[in-house]
C-alpha cells in the first residue's frame, strides 16, 4: 500500500506505474473520491461542532430559566441530526470505495527497474558458469526421473490430476536435500530456520499484496475461511502483522514450505515434467529492515548472494535478470529473477525470484519499528527463493547427466545424500 499522501502529491507517477504493471486503476477516481471523504469529514466536524454550540445554548437558556427560548434551537439540532446521519453513511461509502482502490494501486518501481511488457523485456545482468557441451544424447528429466526410478509423473496425474507427481527414493532424498542446504546455508548467515502455517486467513494474503491481485492464483479450502499459501512469505510477513519491531539488525527468516499454486493462464505451457506444477516446496529468505531505500537495496543485493551461492554449490550455469515492469506483481519495488541452464529446453529457466517491496507489505500489514528519535515508521520487507523443489531438479538432473547413465551428485549435497557421489540407473 502506497500512503495516500503520496499518491495525492504524485498522481502521474502511480498512474503510469499502474500502466506498467498492467494493472487496472483509475488514479483520478481513487482521488475523487479520497477528496469527497475529506470533504464529507470536514462536514461532518463543522455539524458536530454545530451541535456542540447548539446544544451549550440550550443548556444556558434552561439554566437561565428561560426554557421557552430553547424551542428554536432545538428544531435546529433535530435537524442537524438529519444531516449528520446522512453524512455518515455516505462518509461510510467513500471510505469503502477508497479502500477498494486502495489495494488495487501499485507499489512504485525503482529507477534501474526496465521498463517492459512481460519476461521476454527483463534485461540480463550477468551470467554465471558455462552450460555443458555434452557428446551424446541427453535424456530430459523425465526420463532421468523415470530410468533412475526417481519421479512418477502418470501416477501423479493418476491421484491428483494434471501438474501433479511422485518423488521417490532417492528422488525425495535430493528434494529434501536442496532444502536442507539452503536452510544450513541461510543459518549460517544468521537466518531464523521457520516451519510455517500454509493455510492463512483471507487478511494475510491481502495484507502481504497477494489479494486481491493474485487471488485467481490461489486455492481456497471449501467450508473454511481459508486459503493455501503459494509462499511462505505471506506467513513469515503475516508472523509480524499489527506488531512493533526491533529492526536494528535486519530481521532475518528463513521459512520452509510446501506452496500451492493454480497456474491460472498457464494452459498447454509447459506442461511436460516438473516445471510448473501444484504443489512444490520452497525454502524461502524474509527480510525485514529499516525503512531506509539503501539498506534495504543492499539487502536486496545479499539475499540475491544467498540464492546465487547455492547454485555455484549446485554446481549449476545460471544468470541473473532485470525484470522489468510488466513481469513485476503489483507490490514490487525492484526485482532479480535468477534463471538457471535447463538442457532440455536449451534455454535458462526462472529457479529464483528477489525482491524488494519498500514499506509496501508493512503498511498493509501494520508492522513499524521506532526509528532512532523514537518516531513510529513501516519497516521494509524483502524476500527471495532459496531453493525450490521439484523446479530445480530439472537443471540439476539434466546439467550432471553422464554418458554411462549416472547421473552426478555435487560435492555440497553429499552431506544430506548420505554421501552418496552418482546416481546409478536402475
Ligand atoms: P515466485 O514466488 O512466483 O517468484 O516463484 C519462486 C520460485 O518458485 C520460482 O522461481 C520457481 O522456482 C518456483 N515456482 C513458482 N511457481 C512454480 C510452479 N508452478 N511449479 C514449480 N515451481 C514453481
Amino acid at each position: 500500500m502506497l500512503d495516500i499522501r503520496f499518491i495525492r502529491e504524485n498522481p502521474d507517477l502511480v498512474q503510469r506505474t499502474a500502466q506498467q504493471k498492467r494493472l487496472e486503476l483509475s488514479v483520478t477516481d481513487l482521488l475523487d473520491w479520497d477528496q469527497k471523504r475529506r470533504d464529507l469529514l470536514k462536514q461532518i466536524e463543522d455539524l458536530r461542532a454545530d451541535r456542540n454550540r447548539l446544544t451549550h445554548a440550550i443548556a444556558t437558556n434552561i439554566q437561565q430559566g428561560q426554557p421557552t427560548s430553547t424551542e428554536p434551537l432545538k428544531e435546529q439540532v433535530r435537524q442537524i441530526n438529519q444531516q449528520l446521519t446522512l453524512h455518515e453513511s455516505a462518509l461510510t461509502q467513500a471510505n469503502d470505495e477508497c479502500e477498494h482502490r486502495m489495494i488495487s494501486v501499485p507499489n512504485i518501481v525503482s529507477p534501474d527497474t526496465p521498463v517492459g511488457r512481460d519476461d521476454t523485456d527483463n534485461v540480463e545482468i550477468r551470467r554465471v558458469g558455462t552450460p555443458p557441451v555434452f557428446a551424446f544424447e541427453t535424456l530430459d528429466h523425465v526420463q532421468l526421473g523415470e530410468r533412475h526410478d526417481l519421479i512418477d509423473i502418470p501416477r501423479g496425474v493418476k491421484a491428483a490430476g494434471s501438474r501433479n507427481y511422485f518423488l521417490k527414493g532417492a528422488g525425495l532424498y535430493l528434494h529434501l536435500a536442496v532444502q536442507r542446504l539452503a536452510l544450513d546455508l541461510l543459518t549460517k548467515y544468521g537466518f531464523t530456520a521457520m516451519d510455517v502455517p500454509v493455510m492463512v486467513r483471507p487478511e494475510a494474503l491481502t495484507k502481504t499484496g497477494f489479494f486481491p491481485t493474485g487471488a485467481d492464483q490461489t486455492f481456497e479450502i471449501t467450508g473454511e475461511d481459508k486459503w493455501l499459501v503459494g509462499t511462505s512469505e505471506v506467513s513469515l510477513v503475516s508472523y509480524y502483522s499489527d506488531e512493533i519491531v526491533d529492526v536494528t539488525e535486519p530481521i532475518r527468516l528463513a521459512g520452509m514450505s510446501a506452496c500451492f499454486r493454480k497456474e491460472i493462464g498457464s494452459a498447454g505451457r509447459d506442461v511436460r515434467g516438473l516445471y510448473r506444477v501444484h504443489q512444490f516446496a520452497k525454502v524461502e529468505q524474509v527480510v525485514l529492515c529499516a525503512n531506509n531505500a539503501e539498506i534495504s537495496e543492499q539487502i536486496l543485493q545479499e539475499i540475491t548472494g544467498h540464492a546465487e551461492e547455492i547454485l555455484q554449490l549446485l554446481e549449476l550455469p545460471y544468470r541473473v535478470m532485470s525484470v522489468c515492469t510488466g513481469d513485476m506483481s503489483q507490490k514490487t519495488y525492484k526485482q532479480y529473477d535468477i534463471e538457471t541452464w535447463m538442457p532440455s529446453r536449451q534455454a535458462y529457466g526462472e529457479t529464483h525470484s528477489s525482491s524488494n517491496v519498500l514499506d509496501f507489505q508493512a503498511r498493509r500489514s501494520n508492522i513499524r519499528y521506532r526509528d532512532a528519535d523514537g518516531k513510529l515508521q513501516f519497516c521494509h520487507t524483502l524476500n527471495n527463493t532459496a531453493v525450490a523443489s521439484p523446479r530445480i531438479l530439472i537443471p540439476l538432473l539434466e546439467n550432471h547427466q553422464h554418458e554411462d547413465g549416472s547421473i552426478y551428485i555435487p560435492k555440497a549435497l553429499r552431506p544430506y545424500m548420505g554421501g552418496m557421489q552418482r546416481l546409478i540407473p536402475t
